[in-house]
């Protein structure tokens, strides 16, 4: 039995406080713990210090605000992100996206929050300490080199949060709280293409709220994801996609692919195949087997999560059809 290190759990009932306590040495936030739990154990990770958001107040729940924006809490259980009407009519790639993370358990402890931040993931590293060591340790723990890249000077383990993409294309935005004030961070600008951290955020950092602006007339999205059980796993692929069709005409679009390197990956050009087709039609059919051979030429997943990458690159272009497909329809 994997047993978690001896460490502290702080539960402050304010930001202010969290903050205070995030300041201090070792100190991380724990939401749902669903991730941080399992990386304690795999002894991935070493706080002092877990600061609970639990008991913080004020950042749990779902509104609207005048604009039209959805404003989620951090702590927002995945499961209520799937299931609330208004997340559901305004944002519904986001919605399936939060409804297709693990288990109805999980979800019913994982927050949004901690789906936006979690910790890439690599076949190589989300095993336990003695696994880690026979092998030989790597770039992202306690190694200086790499089994999935060998020779590869860079940490290639995978984003696999399965919100990440669909926030994307959402164009969302996330509230941050630090000793310094609030700041509003653009999701396009938090991740790097570092799977060691791949976050903009210091650990330190607290995230009170998702925020999702109110979308363009005819909004539609969708997201559908690939895994080896479909009731329990992470994504060995995962597809967001938004198709604005004002009219039955489509107005833009976006396409945006996870599980694939450390950062999720945006399909270029599938708004100039997919722009000026009207819904129901042979010509945005045409259009849409394009874009997925767009994603197909553009995708390369790497022998990091589980799963023949070769077959998991044949399944991008089904995926990205699929779930342009459901968008549209
Ligand atoms: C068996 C299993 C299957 C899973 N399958 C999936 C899956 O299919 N798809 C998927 O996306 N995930 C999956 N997960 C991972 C995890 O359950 C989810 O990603 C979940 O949403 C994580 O949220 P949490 O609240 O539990 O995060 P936590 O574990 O509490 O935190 C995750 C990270 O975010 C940080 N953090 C959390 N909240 C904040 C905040 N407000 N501000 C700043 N930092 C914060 C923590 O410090 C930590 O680094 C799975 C986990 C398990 C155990
Ligand atoms: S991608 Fe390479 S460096 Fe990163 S976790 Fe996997 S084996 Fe380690």
């Amino acid at each position: 039995m994997l047993r978690l290190p001896q460490l502290q759990v702080a539960r402050p009932r304010t930001v202010e406080e969290a903050l205070a306590l995030l300041g201090g040495e070792g100190a991380l936030p724990f939401a749902g713990g669903t991730d941080l739990l399992p990386n304690l154990k795999h002894r991935l990770l070493a706080p002092q210090t877990l600061v609970s958001l639990a008991g913080v107040e004020g950042l749990s729940g779902v509104s609207v605000d005048p604009g039209g924006a959805l404003v989620i809490g951090a702590t927002t259980r995945l499961h209520e992100v799937a299931e609330h009407p208004e997340v559901r009519a305004r944002a519904p790639a986001l919605a399936m996206a939060a409804g297709l993370v693990a288990s109805p358990q999980i979800r019913r402890m994982g927050t949004l929050g901690g789906n936006v931040l979690l910790d890439t993931r690599c076949r190589y590293v989300n095993q336990s300490a003695f696994w880690r060591k026979s092998l030989g340790h790597c770039l992202k723990k306690d190694g200086a080199v790499c089994h999935v890249v060998p020779g590869g000077q860079k940490c290639v383990a995978a984003a696999s949060n399965d919100t990440a993409p669909a926030l994307l294309t959402l164009g969302a935005s996330l509230t941050v709280a630090t000793a310094a004030g609030t700041r509003e961070v653009p999701l396009e600008s938090l991740w790097k293409p570092d799977g060691v951290y791949n976050r903009r955020l210091a650990p330190n950092e607290l995230v009170t709220a998702i925020r999702v602006p109110a979308q363009a007339a005819g909004h539609r999205g969708a997201y559908l994801k690939l895994r080896p059980r479909e009731s329990f796993d992470f994504p060995l692929l995962g597809v967001a996609v938004r198709v604005d069709a004002a009219g039955g005409v489509v107005q833009s679009a976006d396409v945006v692919v996870v599980a694939l390197q450390a950062v999720p990956r945006r399909v270029t050009g599938a708004s100039d195949e997919l722009a000026g087709k009207a819904l129901g039609t042979q010509e945005l059919e045409a259009a849409i087997v394009a874009v997925g051979a767009r994603a197909h030429q553009q995708c390369r997943p790497l022998p990091n999560v589980p799963g023949d990458p070769d077959y998991r690159r044949e399944m991008v272009p089904v995926f990205v059809r699929r779930a342009l497909r459901a968008a549209a329809g």
